[in-house]
């Protein structure tokens, strides 16, 4: 059983599944590079116009998959993959590189798509979720939708994807980082991170619904809109700014490698491992 599912629901719409719904899709290695190959596969076809990003089960994504084997210190070599390699090695190299590649790496990758995109989200997305919402150009959810970074619980500044003020502004952002706190999906509508909110019966229906209005357009031209918008944003400083959270985001796990042994705060993995 994979752990991404690639379907075609509409004629030019493709809509890819997270199938982890035992894990309350917790990204681990292997989901992260099997959903990128799934989004290059849907960005190659020249039959498909949208992509979709879902998820089976009642939640999203819980985030980050802490519980994979070795999560902390190396992982599976990836070097073929991307620009980046040295999961492997010591220390805040092997980590920086690993978290360069598969979150900060992928989310950008995902970002800039020449093929709109859309979340379809229900449940709750924990952290690394947003990791995969925020990229999506556009984000359908349902009623019990609830959206939350909790990284600063655990002793980091946030995401390693680190979009929190271009999301909703820098009140909100350092709010909801400061409390770890959770934006409903009416809330999330309200601040501009969600384009809408529906009920959960409804939401796959709507959303493909609103992928095949929008695969009705000019592809070329549905390209270029994205590619200016997304250079409005970026024109705002947004690429050094995401590059200084990141550096900074692995200055925190290095301090908590140095202070706990833990990449992250050893209170939150208590908390963690026993709920
Ligand atoms: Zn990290």
């Amino acid at each position: 059983m994979s752990v991404v599912r690639y379907e075609l629901p509409r004629p030019k719409v493709a809509r890819i599944v997270l199938n982890r719904p035992e894990r309350r899709n917790a990204q681990d290695t292997e989901l992260l590079y099997a959903l990128n190959d799934a989004f290059d596969r849907a960005a190659h076809d020249e039959d498909v116009a949208v992509i979709v990003l879902a998820a089976e089960g009642p939640h999203f994504s819980a985030g980050h998959d802490l519980r994979e084997d070795e999560p902390f210190a190396s992982l599976h070599d990836h070097d073929t993959v991307g620009p980046y390699c040295g999961f492997t090695r010591a220390g805040a190299e092997g980590l920086m590189a690993r978290e360069e590649e598969i979150y900060l790496g992928f989310s950008e990758r995902w970002r800039n798509i020449p093929k709109p995109t859309i979340a379809e989200v229900q449940g709750k997305v924990i952290s690394g979720g947003l990791m995969l919402v925020w990229p999506c150009d556009l984000i359908v959810a349902a009623e019990n939708a609830e959206f939350l970074d909790n990284v600063v619980a655990m002793g980091v500044n946030g995401v390693e994807f680190f979009n929190h003020p271009y999301e909703f502004g820098v009140r909100k952002a350092k709010e909801l980082l400061f409390t770890s706190g959770t934006l409903t999906a009416r809330e999330a509508e309200r601040i501009g991170m969600v384009n809408r909110v529906v009920p959960l019966a409804r939401l796959t229906e709507e959303t493909l619904d609103l992928a095949a209005r929008i695969a009705e357009q000019p592809p070329f031209a549905l390209k270029l809109a994205k590619q200016s918008v997304n250079a409005a944003q970026d024109a705002q400083g947004r690429p050094d700014a995401i590059r200084t959270a990141f550096a900074l985001h692995q200055l925190a796990h290095s301090h908590n490698m140095q202070v706990h042994g833990l990449v992250v705060e050893p209170d939150f993995m208590k908390r963690f491992t026993r709920g």
